[in-house]
């Protein structure tokens, strides 16, 4: 059963009951008014006709009373005519002792003359009902002797019965001795009255025959019939059929109403179901029409208000997860296809924070040395951090100091809000009201890579990220995301700095440490553009050590190369941190001093070779493979200027070339100016 056929019984059965108990309720009382005002009617009728009969049977006392009188003793019968002519009585008779009639007038109708009962004594029971309205008076002589009796009435006819009915609106049947019974009612009905009559005790009971109430008067003193009143009981059928009716037309618009009432009333809650089934299905964009402010119009307005949000979260979702794929993808793009470790460690920063919501974030790389002890947190790629407090010249933060420095030292991640017990912020540190931080290491085995490898399962840095958007703090899942990239971001710096020392092994020579050939061809055109473009000096200083050979020869290659890294060495200390220092190959050297013109490179010049002749070079006589060895070296050197000795980085270094076997040739131990580009 539908909850729309539910409503509509539900209405009718609230609806129908009481109109159906109102007509009942309206028939009965109709019905029994009705009954009553008949009764009543019965009443004041039956009490007209009454006194009509009595008044008659006074009348017929008194034309008896006058033939009496008139008579003399009962010889005279004048006046029995005389009554009756006079219309005192309708019959007259004068009777002697022995009931002898003397004189008679007029007719009791078709009457029986007797028996001639007086109609002013009480009747007696089981006395024969009185031909008519008669009334006796005896005649006696003074002594009492009966002389005779004077007798005068009227007829009881059809003609009375419908005076009588008419004077009292009721419908007169007088019943007996007359058969049929003398009545205005016609003869069928009749029949019932008198029939039904004959059972009724008593006046008071009024029952109801043939659409009559019936009332039945019994002779009293005064009035000698006995009479069968009935008035018609009024035709309660048209009510009847009027209530049905009305029953019948409240039923059917009842049905109607109700049926359109549950439809208003379930068709938005039909339309709620069949939208939530769509939603069910997947279609968020299902809608319900609201139709009104009651609680189906506040349900509707709901459901397209969680319809409405449940998209925007899915929109949200999707846009989220779709940049969360875009940013994987150009992580993974970024960490396959560069050695550029800032980029990388953007991409990372970037993708983490999109995928936790943080507002700002950073990471930090430790930079060891011997200065920086136990080491130095370095920013390296940062965002949304202005504002936030970060000096100028970047974060830097000591292993140890403040919340970042904290989980460096400790190694362990950390999460929480600025403010709490035991969150404490170093100066410079970014502020922030929340935060969460990770430490990353190299990967394999803990322990410090004394070969200057990165990784070995030292700490590489830490991942920070701050504020997530709608205040929330971060949580679990932000850890775990955290701690993935982070591994990420461990994995690309150990690259990259594999691939910085791969490259820079590839640029070195094994032996000295100083750049290789390869690397002098690649900085002097570098170094050279740059002289060019900024118009500045750009000192070459080409340098052969002297009698290498004999070096070689006395103590053996191995310990010539000893003593190779010694010069190499050496040179370092001689040559600022912006001086470019080579080993071209074997014992030769090259120096590229930018911002050096002639007279800083001669000063050079002679400041290396001072600092080569001026000690010895000196192996420990520990050394388990060369023992004790000491040896003068000294080197010549020649000395090129760009511009003046040359346009081009080859042009330059020939040029310091042939000043270096110029001082060769005058002698070793010394330095040369260029003579000018070599001429072909
Ligand atoms: P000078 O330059 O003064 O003319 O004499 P020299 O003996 O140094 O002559 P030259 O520069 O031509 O000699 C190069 C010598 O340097 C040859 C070799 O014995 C030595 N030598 C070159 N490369 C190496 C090296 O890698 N290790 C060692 N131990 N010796 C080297
Ligand atoms: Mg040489
Ligand atoms: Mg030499």
């Amino acid at each position: 059963m539908t909850l729309r056929s539910r409503l509509t019984a539900a209405f009718l059965a609230i609806v129908l009951g009481p109109v159906l108990v109102g007509a009942v309720a309206v028939g009965f009382v109709v019905t029994k008014y009705a009954g009553e005002r008949a009764r009543d009617r019965l009443a004041v009728g039956s009490n007209a006709i009454v006194s009509t009969l009595s008044s008659m049977c006074q009348r017929a006392r008194a034309a008896a009373q006058v033939v009496a009188t008139s008579s003399n003793g009962g010889t005279r019968t004048g006046a029995v005519t005389q009554v009756v002519r006079q219309g005192l009585a309708d019959a007259a008779r004068l009777e002697g002792p022995t009931g002898k009639v003397r004189a008679t007038a007029g007719r009791l109708s078709a009457l029986p003359t007797a028996p001639w009962t007086d109609c002013t004594d009480a009747p007696r029971a089981g006395a024969p009902m009185p031909a008519g309205i008669i009334a006796s008076i005896e005649l006696r002589r003074p002594n009492g002797t009966l002389l005779g009796r004077a007798r005068a009435g009227f007829t009881v006819n059809k003609a009375l019965v419908e005076r009588l009915s008419d004077e009292s609106g009721l419908a007169v049947t007088v019943l007996g001795p007359a058969r049929p019974a003398v009545t205005v009612l016609p003869t069928a009905e009749a029949a019932v009255v008198t029939r039904a009559a004959a059972v009724v005790r008593s006046p008071a009971d009024m029952p109801e025959i043939a659409g009559y109430v019936l009332r039945v008067v019994p002779p009293v003193k005064g009035q000698p019939l006995r009479l069968a009143l009935a008035t018609p009981r009024p035709a309660l059928q048209g009510l009847y059929a009027t209530l049905v009716l009305a029953v019948f037309g409240a039923g059917v618009l009842a049905v109607v109403v109700a049926w359109r009432l549950a439809r208003t009333t379930t068709l938005p809650l039909a339309e709620v179901a069949r939208a939530s089934q769509r939603v069910a299905d997947g279609d968020l964009s299902a809608r319900v029409p609201v139709r009104g402010r009651d609680e189906v119009g506040r349900l509707a307005s709901s459901f397209n208000r969680m319809t409405r949000e449940m998209q925007a979260y899915v929109i949200a979702l999707t846009a989220s997860r779709d940049q969360l794929r875009g940013n994987l993808a150009l992580l993974g793009d970024t960490l396959s296809s560069t050695h550029n470790l800032d980029r990388i460690l953007e991409v990372i920063l970037e993708t983490v924070m999109a995928a936790t919501g943080a507002q700002a974030g950073t990471v930090l790389l430790v930079e060891r040395g011997e200065k920086s002890w136990p080491g130095l947190l370095v920013g390296q790629a940062a965002r949304g951090l202005g504002g936030r407090g970060i000096p100028e010249d970047g974060l830097r933060l000591h292993i140890g100091d403040g919340m970042l420095g904290g989980v460096a030292a400790s190694g362990e991640p950390r999460r929480g809000r600025v403010g709490e017990k035991g969150v404490e912020l170093a100066p410079g540190e970014p502020t922030c009201r929340t935060f969460i931080a990770v430490p990353f290491s190299g990967s394999g085995q803990a322990g410090y890579d004394e070969a200057g490898l990165p990784a070995s399962g030292r700490l590489l840095g830490v991942l920070a990220l701050y504020d997530r958007l709608g205040a929330d703090d971060f949580d679990d899942s932000d850890l775990v995301t955290l701690r993935t990239f982070a591994g990420q971001a461990a994995i690309a710096v150990e690259n990259v700095l594999l691939h910085r020392e791969a490259e820079r092994l590839s640029l070195t020579d094994p032996l000295t440490g100083l750049w290789n050939y390869r690397y002098l061809q690649v900085s002097m055109h570098r170094e050279v553009e740059r002289a060019i473009r900024f118009d500045r000096p750009l000192a070459v200083l080409a340098l052969d050590l002297d009698r290498f050979k004999d070096v070689n020869d006395t103590h053996g290659h191995p310990a010539g190369d000893a003593v190779l890294s010694e010069v190499a060495r050496r040179l370092r200390e001689e040559v600022r941190e912006v001086d470019l220092l080579f080993r071209q190959g074997g014992e030769e050297f090259v120096m590229l001093l930018p911002e050096t013109d002639l007279a800083g490179a001669e000063r050079a010049a002679e400041r290396i070779c001072h600092a080569l002749r001026a000690v010895p070079v000196r192996l420990s006589a520990d050394d388990p493979v060369f023992g004790e060895l000491v040896a003068s070296i000294t080197a010549s050197i020649g000395v090129a200027v760009y511009p003046e000795h040359g346009s081009t980085g080859p042009e330059v270094l020939e040029a310091a070339d042939d000043a270096m076997y110029r001082a060769k040739a005058a002698g070793r131990d010394t330095w040369r100016m260029s003579e000018g580009p070599r001429t072909r």
